[in-house]
């Protein structure tokens, strides 16, 4: 029988990433009975970089009275002053203000793997059932029944729920099981060099190396060359280093797209693009297993988020895999968690009115930051950066963390359309899902370099759709 109230809802999410862990933690925190499925044995410790700017930032604060986010900040990048742009021939090009500079700010940059076991642990002490080594081998989505088939240590086990929310990741099984679609799987044609690891007293030697390595300050620069850009960071008072090296890649990637990274391919890259010492000696200094070569695909938009009965979802990643120069996707992926669980708060347990709800604030927003990765990676390296051209177009060379996206309340705009929104569904309102849908909030069209009529606004725009849709 299906609960009569919200309080009663069993949400079967599947991934515990931040956006499968930040949906059971908002459920959990609004008293529903969320299960978490996973298919690793624990929080995983992988990745490197990621930063989470104040649109995702503020939900972590509101967590436990803002002691998530003391923990994230204490192990994060929060004591870099600036943001520094450089080209390939190291000449500073712009040097921008560290957002982290304040509690009150939510940035939250830093190690993925430390970020995520904080989140897991606040999953732990608010109680979310979560089951870890349990792959989903099968979604279901019937009348009758909603739930997933998992292979775990004992076994086959079906788990049945009022509602699934699949945050299962770029590789989603959900995509094709719950919404029927084909794999859309596109070799981006890019890919990323990346790296973590520990500052030894022999590295502090290295004459360019060392300037980024210092006891009181940590150090953020990001480089920008012809179809290449890369970051470095050094945190923790000089003791933890990470960087990312974007750069074009023909490699015919099939369903694994990260590998152990080779330092070679590494130095031939960077040979190419003419980058300077600095990342010749980090990548020297670099210990030769924890270089990660990741090649970066593209999932096309979706026309649905929702299955057929509507009550379940796919959210984060599976709905919307961006590249990561759209420096949201995580952000992204936790907005979609929070707007989910709100929603499903709100339903009075009808679900499939709570989903399309839900789907209808997130579309379009989502949607235009998704797209802009694109554009954006296309303006860093589709042009000669100099500091004349950033003078020109002082726009252009930045991380777009515009105020529409940034200073979003993921929360309040979640109430303040949920009952308008819930009337459309009801009253059958026709339209495509953009139409339906919120608008989007805002565009990127001031990164476009206009007088150049570069060739990210030929080759991207249509495709990207990135000032076409509402805002
Ligand atoms: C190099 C790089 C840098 C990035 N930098 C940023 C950044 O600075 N800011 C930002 O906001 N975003 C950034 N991103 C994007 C961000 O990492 C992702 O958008 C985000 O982590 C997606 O989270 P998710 O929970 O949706 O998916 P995932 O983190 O992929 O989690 C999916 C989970 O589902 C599990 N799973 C999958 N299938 C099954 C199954 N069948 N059964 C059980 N479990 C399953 C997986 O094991 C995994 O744990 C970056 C990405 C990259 C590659």
């Amino acid at each position: 029988m299906s609960p009569t109230t919200s309080k009663d809802l069993r949400v079967v999410i599947v991934g515990a990433g931040f956006c499968g862990l930040t949906a059971a933690i908002e459920c959990k925190l609004r008293g529903m009975h969320p299960i978490l499925i996973e298919a690793y044995p624990g929080p995983s410790s992988h990745g490197d970089l990621l930063d989470f700017v104040k649109n995702a930032g503020r939900v972590f604060e509101s967590w436990d009275g803002g002691k998530i986010g003391r923990r994230l900040m204490a192990a994060g990048v929060n004591a870099a002053k600036h943001l520094e742009f450089f080209n390939a021939q190291d000449v500073l090009l712009r040097r921008d203000p560290w957002p982290q500079a304040n509690d009150e700010d939510c940035v939250y940059a830093g190690h993925r793997g430390e970020m995520h076991r904080i989140v897991h642990e606040y999953a732990v002490e608010v109680g979310v059932d979560m089951r870890f080594s349990r792959r989903v081998a099968r979604y279901l989505d019937t009348d009758s029944a909603r739930g997933v088939v998992v292979n775990g240590p004992d076994g086959e086990e079906t788990i049945f729920g009022d509602v699934v929310l699949a945050c299962d990741g770029p590789r989603s099984l959900a995509r094709s099981q719950l919404l029927n679609l084909p794999d859309t799987k596109v070799n981006s044609g890019y890919a990323i060099f990346r790296a973590y690891f520990n500052i030894t007293d022999e590295m502090r030697q290295l004459p360019a190396f060392s300037d980024m390595i210092q006891e009181g300050e940590d150090r953020v620069r990001f480089w920008v060359g012809r179809d290449m850009h890369g970051f470095i960071y050094t945190w923790n008072h000089g003791r933890d280093c990470a960087w990312v090296l974007t750069h074009l890649d023909d490699a015919d990637i099939a369903e694994t797209w990260s590998f152990p990274g080779k330092r070679e391919d590494v130095v031939r890259y960077l040979r190419e693009a003419g980058f300077p010492p600095i990342w010749h000696e980090v990548l020297g200094a670099t210990p030769a297993d924890r270089i990660i070569d990741y090649k970066l695909v593209w999932r096309d938009p979706i026309p649905t988020w929702l299955s057929g009965s509507k009550k379940c979802a796919v959210m984060g990643d599976a709905a919307h895999c961006h590249l990561p120069t759209s420096a949201q996707g995580a952000c992204q992926a936790v907005e979609d968690a929070v707007t989910a669980a709100i929603c499903l708060q709100k339903c009075n347990g009808n679900v499939a009115e709570g989903l399309q709800v839900f789907e209808r604030i997130r579309f379009n927003r989502s949607h235009v930051i998704h797209q802009a990765s694109i554009l954006t990676r296309n303006i860093y390296h589709k042009n000669d950066w100099t500091p004349d051209l950033v003078e020109e177009y002082p726009d252009s060379l930045i991380i777009p963390f515009y105020p529409w996206i940034t200073n979003f309340d993921v929360f309040a705009n979640a109430e303040e359309h949920y009952e308008s929104l819930l009337e459309d569904v009801r009253s059958g309102k026709q339209g495509t899902l953009e139409q339906l849908a919120l608008p989007a909030g805002g565009d990127y069209s001031a990164m476009l370099l206009e007088k150049r009529a570069p060739e990210e606004k030929r080759e991207e725009l249509p495709r990207a759709s990135v000032v076409q849709v509402q805002s």
